[in-house]
């Protein structure tokens, strides 16, 4: 069984991030970049199964321009068996990831599909679900629990209020939530093993896929600062405050 998992190149989650000053996005020049922490899990995910004898081989996929290859180069020290990158400098939106997913899953037949539940950038929670209806495949989002056995995903999924488990037929696609596993360390003699993996570039033109942005960002703002904090003598004084100056009670 083969699992393909996605990859996003992120600004670190350790980065400050900090806006453009004319406001159209957010500064990524010169910036620390990584893989998205919740495709680290989804790595690690498929990896255990290959290593349990479920999966017999992980490819890792990640859409964007030529420097993801870096972050591909992480999953395939990670363990990843090869990697995808559909180059493009193009802005991408996630339907327009599912769709570029949606085409390597069909050069590629995965019987599961391993995506991050959201990437830290946009936040957007979006492509995993997109790519289950494109495809048409099973879907169950926010793994934290995932076994498989007779052509069957069980997934245990965070729901509000508690855990939900559900039975799904494969393919699949599976989005991760932070507690599904804790992922691995990379380490010195695997990256350099990393480099003799294979790594395949395509592009979407070459996939028949149409990536022009659907949705035009109009401004993106830092969020306002937060006022310091101030001690008070007792509680008498933080009941006079909160009433007086905050006025909330
Ligand atoms: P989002 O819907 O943008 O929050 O992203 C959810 C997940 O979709 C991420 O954790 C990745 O697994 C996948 N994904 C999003 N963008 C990309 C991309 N450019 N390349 C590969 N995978 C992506």
């Amino acid at each position: 069984m083969k699992a393909l998992v996605s990859i996003k190149r992120v600004v670190d989650y350790n980065v400050k991030v900090r806006v453009k000053s004319d406001g159209t996005g957010v500064e990524t020049a010169n910036v620390k970049m990584s893989m998205n922490p919740f495709d680290e899990i989804a790595v690690e995910e498929a990896l255990r199964l290959r290593e349990a004898g479920t999966v017999t081989e992980v490819v890792a996929v990640s859409c964007g321009p030529l420097a993801c290859q870096e972050t591909l180069r992480t999953a395939l020290a990670l363990g990843a068996d090869r990697a995808i990158l559909v180059q493009t400098d193009e802005e991408l939106q996630p339907l327009a990831v599912s769709k570029l997913l949606k085409a390597v899953a069909d050069k590629e037949a995965p019987q599961i599909f391993i995506v991050g539940k959201q990437a830290i950038d946009d936040d957007s929670n979006q492509t995993g679900q997109m790519l289950a209806a494109l495809t048409g495949w099973s879907q169950a989002t926010f793994a934290s629990k995932l076994k498989i056995a007779d052509g069957k995903a069980e997934v245990t999924r965070e729901v509000d209020g508690g855990l939900a488990t559900i039975r799904i037929s494969l393919p699949a696609i599976i989005t991760t939530d932070l507690r599904l596993n804790e992922p691995r360390y990379v380490t010195l003699p695997n990256i350099m093993k990393a480099k003799k993996k294979p790594l395949d570039t395509l592009t979407p033109e070459a996939l028949g896929v149409d990536v022009k942005p659907r949705l035009k960002t109009l401004k993106v703002v830092e969020p306002s600062k937060r006022k310091a904090g101030a001690k008070v003598a007792d509680a008498a004084a933080l009941v006079d405050k909160l009433r007086n100056e905050a006025k909330v009670i």
